[in-house]
């Protein structure tokens, strides 16, 4: 028989490897409670709970006899019984999923206070207002969370008393948690409930409820958390940080989180609740005054922190709190943090010899890399700042004012880049956050919503601006000196350096882009960076090349780290002041004129090709032969019409430009007479590159260099056009071989970018060197989606639907277009072992294609310039 389904544990059943079954948080407070760790005692109820209760509407039957139990236990080991009416045991009820969703599921606190507890809190604690202040604290984060009343109710009952909650009296605050059940009884047709069993259940319901809003799901959409997960629920002793100036609460890292530089680091808020800190509705001190305020419980956080990370071996932040000297922790994870202070940390813990060179190149990605490579302000822009905050999510953003979420969104969608400024946010404005290029508050720390949710996005933040009065009905803030900033206009936020400042900042490069071009680094930052990647080069298999069709971009590639291009598009070459020779070639009324043009052609060619062989001396060079149709040459056919319609005298030349432009206009041009199609159709089109191509080669063998061309032909479907263009090409090889004396060698392949060719590989292998796959048009074509309209059209819906997790254009879809090239592959191999492959589509710079791409065997990627940093890091991690 099988084990029955077991749906609630005790932290001390637990462990760090159940994070699928306890959540994130549950997981860490078992860790916690094993190592011995002060952590308040409690018990998780399971995400399987979750996942029956939201399949059914109903808990498991037997949730409710195992959380008694659990309860019961609880109740021993604190020697106190929930809401009980002297002494009452109080506990929490917390949201935690496998992955951390920061704020966007419900937590109910001060579970089983009632119109009795209260007073026996009251005389328990010898606080009377602090009892009073949980209680209406309760009532409200209930009749919100759990009944659903709307929030503003008690906000508004609050403000008719006071501006501030902290000036509450008790005696106030008992008439408002009259009125708070007023409120209730009023909207819900219900009263507050007193049985503290029945508001623990209910609250573990509200818990379950919470993994479904709207804001929830949002924000999985985003990252890329699956839907069926579930939520587990930390059901907890409440411990107290504001039971005066002895107690407090406060959020600490081991290391930082935004720098990743070494020591303690975080906030502390004396005399409050752990929400306090996190909401940012208070500003918190800089956790060091601890060391003033309670050394003995500095000391002791120090201590847990670092057994934390010496057994975690990263990272770790943790929420803490001082009940009248007595220091507990209420959770741990492996701490969020930015790009930069990624890299640091696994560099540091490596030199450290925490963990090793492999763990921490896993540690960091290609989108951190990414996103390090970017600009920031320049330093030397004398603009003074309009205000100073908490540098909270490090890079430089420039966007004009907004100051909700719906305008920030509506504005985005327009085009429009945006910064979206807040008092504090809370998570109803992650739509606008996730639209918005920076975000900035004038309240909370490094651990306010707005900042934790910034960084984990990459996204600019400063928070804490303190000095912005910003004013929600005029939609505008003013500074303290004096100047007012209105919805529309421009600023530009430093998330590095904590500024705001009016206007549009010029920026400057990276240190990271320039370390990776020169390869030298300056700086902490630019040292983890180079390691990382010097370490990935030592292990990946994959090469990494570029797409590049200049000199220039070649160069710049090659600083980058790129070991070749695997895809210069040769009809770039064909554009600006050669258009005209084009043109004369595609409108060339018979043999010699064509060959005129083409002869016209050919060195403008030759020179561009031996430009680039420089530039990649002793590299391999992929040239691939012209691709797109021709009419992409011409002038556009209804803007031509016009013009001749319109002249008094038309020009006879235009009158035979517009026929040929007719002549060759295509319905579906993506499906046509391009790529090799083109090249076989075109006397002389084909000879004339490889003509170009070769005596480039033996160019720059006379110039003592190591030219390493490769020929490549697009858009093949079968064997037979291969065959065709190889016989072209390599009677043209021959002539210049036989012209020069130096025979150019220049391996032949070709494109698999057409479902056809992928399944008909092995008779295509038979001609060819190479295979480099074109994923963009492969996915075009296997998915029957054009690459230059799908995206704007109905993608947004496809991807809000569900049927897309992201664009196949962006990551390749594995099953389907990856199955063709893993087929092709392996076709291709068994005919050709010495068959190289590579990918040269924009899938060759994506890091989850890049796995895919290393997991079939290929030998390269190519992508453009600025990834390819990225695309060495994650070709690396692939490898581990
Ligand atoms: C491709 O199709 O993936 C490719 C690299 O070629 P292009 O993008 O030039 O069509
Ligand atoms: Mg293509």
């Amino acid at each position: 028989m099988s084990q029955p389904t077991k749906y609630v544990y005790g932290f001390a059943e637990g462990g760090r490897d159940m994070a699928a079954l306890l959540g994130g948080k549950g997981a860490g407070l078992a860790e916690m409670t094993r190592l011995g760790l002060p952590v308040p005692p409690g018990f998780t109820v399971t995400t399987d709970a979750c996942k029956a209760y939201l399949a059914t509407g109903e808990e498991p039957p037997e949730l409710g006899v195992e959380a008694a139990r659990a309860l019961a236990g609880l109740e021993q080991a604190m020697g106190r019984t929930l809401g009980a009416p002297d002494d009452p045991l109080l506990v929490s009820a917390r949201s935690g999923a496998r992955f951390s969703m920061p704020g966007m599921m419900d937590t109910i606190l001060d579970i089983g206070l009632n119109d009795q507890s209260v007073t026996g809190l009251a005389k328990a604690s010898g606080q009377e207002r602090f009892a009073w202040d949980s209680y209406r604290r309760l009532i409200q984060m209930f009749g919100h969370t759990v009944m659903g009343v709307d929030g503003d109710l008690f906000e508004q009952a609050i403000a008719a008393h006071t501006t501030d909650d902290h000036d509450l009296d008790t005696a106030e605050l008992a008439r408002l948690t009259e009125e708070f059940k007023a409120i209730i009884r009023k909207e819900t047709g219900e009263d507050f409930p007193q049985d503290p069993a029945d508001q623990l259940a209910r609250a573990v319901r509200a818990v379950f409820d919470s993994w479904n809003t709207e804001r929830a799901r949002v924000y999985r959409h985003r990252e890329h958390i699956p839907e069926d997960l579930g939520t587990a629920v930390n059901v907890q002793a409440m411990v107290f940080g504001n039971l005066g100036n002895d107690s407090g609460t406060g959020v600490a890292f081991t290391r930082d989180p935004a720098t990743g530089e070494r020591g303690l680091y975080g906030d502390y808020l004396p005399d409050a609740q752990g929400e306090d800190v996190v909401a940012g509705v208070r500003d918190a001190l800089p956790l060091s005054e601890l060391k003033t305020l309670d050394p003995r419980a500095y000391v002791e956080l120090g201590d847990h922190l670092r057994t934390l990370e010496n057994h975690y071996r990263d990272l770790c932040d943790v929420e803490f709190t001082v009940e009248r000297g007595k220091l507990w922790i209420l959770q741990t994870r492996v701490g969020k943090r930015t790009a930069e202070a990624a890299f640091r940390i696994a560099h540091d813990l490596r030199e450290e010899q925490t963990i090793t060179a492999d763990e921490a190149l896993v540690r960091v990605d290609g989108a951190e890399l990414t996103r390090l490579m970017f600009p920031r302000f320049d330093v030397k822009a004398t603009a003074l700042p309009l205000a100073h905050g908490v540098p909270a999510s490090p890079g430089a953003a420039v966007g004009a004012v907004v100051f909700d979420s719906a305008e920030a969104v509506r504005r985005a969608a327009a085009g429009e880049k945006v910064v979206l400024v807040r008092r504090e946010t809370t998570p109803d404005d992650l739509p606008g956050m996730i639209a918005a290029q920076a975000v900035l508050t004038s309240r909370g720390g490094k651990t306010s919503h707005a900042a934790v949710v910034a960084r984990g996005m990459g996204k600019v933040c400063v928070c804490g601006a303190e000095s912005l009065g910003v004013d929600l009905v005029a939609r505008a803030f003013t500074t303290d000196s004096g100047v007012v900033v209105h919805e529309g206009e421009t600023v530009s936020v430093d998330g590095t350096a904590g500024t705001v400042h009016l206007g549009e900042l010029p920026l400057t490069a990276s240190d990271v882009g320039r370390a990776l071009e020169t390869g030298t680094a300056a700086d902490p930052l630019t040292e983890a960076v180079l390691g990382a990647l010097a370490h990935a080069d030592s292990v990946r298999r994959m090469e990494v090349r570029a797409n590049a069709d200049t000199p220039e971009d070649a160069a710049r590639a090659r600083s980058l780290g790129a070991q070749g291009i695997g895809l210069c598009r040769t009809e770039h070459m064909f554009l600006g002041e050669r258009r005209a020779l084009v043109e004369a070639m595609i409108l060339a009324r018979d043999d010699t004129a064509r060959e005129q043009a083409l002869a016209a052609l050919l060195p403008l060619q030759r020179a561009d090709f031996t430009g680039i062989l420089e530039a990649m001396d002793g590299l391999p060079v992929t040239i691939r032969l012209l691709d797109p149709p021709l009419h992409e040459f011409l002038p556009d056919r209804t803007e031509l019409a016009v013009r001749l319609a319109e002249a008094a005298e038309p020009d006879p030349r235009e009158r035979e430009l517009l026929a040929a432009v007719e002549r060759m206009h295509e319905q579906n041009p993506m499906l046509g007479l391009r790529g090799v199609r083109l090249g076989l159709a075109v006397p002389g089109l084909m000879a004339m590159q490889v003509r170009a191509v070769a005596e480039a080669v033996t160019a720059r063998l006379r110039a003592g260099g190591r030219p390493r061309a490769e020929i490549m032909i697009p858009l093949v479907g079968t064997v037979e056009e291969l065959r065709l263009a190889r016989t072209e090409t390599e009677h043209v090889l021959a002539d210049v071989a036989a012209e020069t004396g130096t025979a150019p060698d220049c391996p032949i392949g070709t494109m698999i970018e057409l479902p056809r060719a992928a399944l008909t590989a092995g008779r295509i292998a038979e001609s060819a060197d190479f295979f480099s796959f074109g994923t963009n048009d492969l996915t075009q074509t296997t998915w029957g989606l054009s690459r230059d309209d799908a995206e704007a059209s109905f993608f947004p819906l496809y991807l809000e639907k569900g049927v897309f997790a992201v664009s196949p254009f962006d990551s390749i879809d594995q099953e389907g277009v990856g199955r063709l090239v893993e087929l092709a592959v392996e076709a291709g191999r068994a005919v050709n072992p010495r068959l190289e492959t590579g990918v040269c589509g924009e899938h060759g710079g994506d890091p989850d294609s890049i796995h895919f791409f290393h997991r079939t065997g290929l030998d390269y990627v190519s992508c453009s310039p600025f990834r390819i940093p990225a695309a060495r890091l994650e070709a690396g991690r692939a490898a581990l």
